[in-house]
């Protein structure tokens, strides 16, 4: 029956891409597409020759309604982004609300994603964790943002630009401490680097040569440890003072 599939595409290599999701590709009416230009050449590599239609951050709101009407009048529509699972810090959510509001099903296929795929081998805790996508770009924003989080005890989960991973992680140990960094990098690609250190020897680690900030970056910080096993500080001051007033 006609819907919205949401196909995540490879992060890198190009044969990450499951044999569901090219049936799905090929079956289709037409893909939309973040950049026809970029996934013309995955589509291209894949002998997918269904029509793309552009749907990026600028125009989904008003594309929505139109790939709706075309879905209602009975096509089937695949979402695709530049690379990894649509939504996930990449276009599509405007999309989605709005055929879940008309009624529109939505088939999600499982796929790439960088930030599963950095936890998966970082070896910090993946029992609990948080996805915080890419932190604000100002430094007010970026603080603001890192504060709120100086008690979270789950791992945390960052995209960053390789411009700014300098920044971030000197901003993150004026506000967590020496804390653990997990950095993955060019991930299922040919310069791959997953490194685990304390964040300031991290910082030392990646000034000591240019390649090391180079490319694509997961980053997952360690959370605060979890002392739920002890009183909170507050029935430990009360105690201590009834104590105090004991023969
Ligand atoms: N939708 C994508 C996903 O499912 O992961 C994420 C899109 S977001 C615009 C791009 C960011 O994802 C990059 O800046 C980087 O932080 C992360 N990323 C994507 N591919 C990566 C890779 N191969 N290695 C490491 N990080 C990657």
């Amino acid at each position: 029956s006609p819907c919205l599939y949401i196909v995540p595409t490879p992060i890198g290599n190009l044969s990450d891409i499951t044999l569901r999701a090219i049936e799905v590709l090929k079956s289709v009416d037409c893909i939309a597409a973040e950049d026809t230009r970029h996934s013309g050449i995955l589509l291209q590599h894949l002998d997918v020759k269904v029509p793309m239609l552009a749907l990026h951050d600028h125009n989904e709101q008003q594309r929505a309604g139109v790939l709706i009407q075309r879905i209602q009048q009975g096509q089937s529509i695949a979402l695709i982004s530049d690379a990894g699972t649509p939504l996930i810090s990449d276009p599509g959510y405007h999309l989605v609300k709005a055929c879940r509001d008309a009624g529109v099903k939505v088939v999600p296929l499982p796929g790439p994603c960088a930030a599963i795929t950095a936890l998966s081998a970082a070896g910090l805790p993946t029992d609990r964790f948080v996805f915080e996508g890419f932190l604000p770009a100002k430094e007010k924003g970026k603080d603001d943002r890192l504060q709120a989080l100086a008690d979270e005890t789950r791992t945390m989960v960052f995209y960053e630009s390789p411009r700014r991973v300098i920044d971030t992680l000197t901003a993150m140990l004026q506000v967590f401490g020496e804390r653990q960094i997990v950095i993955a990098r060019e991930l299922t690609k040919t310069f791959e680097t997953l490194h685990s250190l304390p964040l300031s020897e991290m910082l030392v680690w990646l000034q000591e040569d240019d390649n090391r900030t180079r490319g694509e970056f997961v980053l997952m910080l360690a959370g605060k440890p979890d002392n739920s096993d002890e009183l909170p500080a507050e029935v430990l001051r009360t105690l201590t003072l009834l104590m105090s007033d004991l023969p």
